[in-house]
């Protein structure tokens, strides 16, 4: 579907539970299990079929599964296989922090996942257990490894650039893209939910990490996402920037959002959500596919962070990245 600015709206976004096996500083607040969404707000798998369902109809032909964190929800494997049973629907991706993926790898892909994002922000033990607040880095590397033997690629690991964190590990996540057939992408910090309150990291421009790295050699815009990318000399793998801050990419977005308990996010950057749930309630397919169309023509020209506009109000944990 075409919206009023001309983009072509393909993709959605999923976010299937807002719970998560992890709590990264600067995504859920410590005592994240306090204001978690009732479960019984929670979409059921047949309501989230029945919306992927119409997504198809409006033209959505990716969709990528996120969380919290995917693959806790029970019996996610199952909700894959109907998913990717859907005519027109062409890709199935997944964002996850990885700790599940080394049991669960081969599953998913015979399940129909295409692509998996794993989340990873230091390759270090220590940090990696500060920043998660519990995690352990040995599992996530298992997962990657899973995810490689599982033919889940290409492989994308995500992480989110901390100044005073891991901004001393720039160099050899880029590094590893040498030898390793991954694609390392940078994700500046955006002031959303737990990030917004102040857990002190500073902000660190993708331009910045670029300038650092004379190396690399520009290859363009990434045709399957936000990402600009870039290589070293006869690597492996790729790197790649995803400049929400810096550098707006309202412009290509071709995205829209489902949160856990069903409200359209027409805007990742803008509090406006359009709740689906009356329209599932009724029980009419074709409600539904003019409800998720309507939502589409919700979405604004661009955001207006850098503007000074009003903080997003949930975490990044209820809405997916
Ligand atoms: N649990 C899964 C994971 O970590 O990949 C999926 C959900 S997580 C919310 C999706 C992505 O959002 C992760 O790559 C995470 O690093 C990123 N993220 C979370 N909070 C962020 C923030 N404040 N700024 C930028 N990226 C953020
Ligand atoms: Fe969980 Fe992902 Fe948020 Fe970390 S970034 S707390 S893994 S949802």
């Amino acid at each position: 579907m075409i919206d009023k600015f001309g983009r072509e709206i393909n993709y959605l976004r999923i976010s299937v539970t807002d719970r998560c096996n992890l709590r990264c500083k600067y995504c859920m607040p410590e005592e994240g299990f306090s204001n978690l969404i009732p479960h019984d707000e929670i979409l059921s798998f047949e309501e989230i079929i029945s919306l992927a369902e119409a997504a198809a109809k409006i033209g959505i032909t990716k969709i990528r599964l996120t969380g919290g964190e995917p693959l806790i929800r029970r019996n996610i494997v199952e909700l894959i296989s109907r998913m990717s049973a859907i005519e027109g629907i062409k890709e199935i991706g997944i964002t996850t922090n990885g700790v599940l993926l080394a049991k669960m790898a081969e599953d998913l892909k015979k399940a129909g996942v295409t692509r998996v994002n794993i989340s990873l922000d230091t390759l270090d033990p220590d940090k990696y257990r500060e920043i998660t607040r519990g995690g352990d880095l040995s599992k996530v590397l298992a997962g990657i490894e899973a995810a490689k033997k599982a033919g889940l690629t290409p492989i994308k690991i995500n992480c989110v650039a901390l100044g005073g964190f891991n901004d001393d590990e720039f160099s050899k996540f880029i590094e590893m893209t040498r030898e390793e057939d991954v694609i390392i992408r940078f994700i500046e910090l955006m002031p959303i939910g737990a990030a917004d309150v102040g857990e002190g990291y500073g902000f660190v421009s993708n331009q910045e990490i670029i300038d650092s790295h004379p190396d690399l050699i520009p290859l363009g815009e990434d045709k399957n996402s936000v990402a600009v990318n870039y290589k070293l000399p006869g690597a492996k793998g790729e790197v790649g920037f995803i400049s929400a801050l810096s550098n707006h990419f309202c412009a290509q977005c071709n995205k829209i959002r489902l949160t856990s308990d069903g409200k359209i996010k027409p805007c990742l950057h803008s509090n406006e959500e359009i709740d689906m749930k009356p329209a599932l309630a009724e029980g009419s397919p074709d409600g539904v596919v003019k409800a998720l169309a309507e939502s589409v023509g919700h979405k604004i020209e661009h955001h207006l962070l850098n503007e000074g506009a009003a903080p997003i109000e949930r975490d990044m944990n209820k809405i997916g990245g």
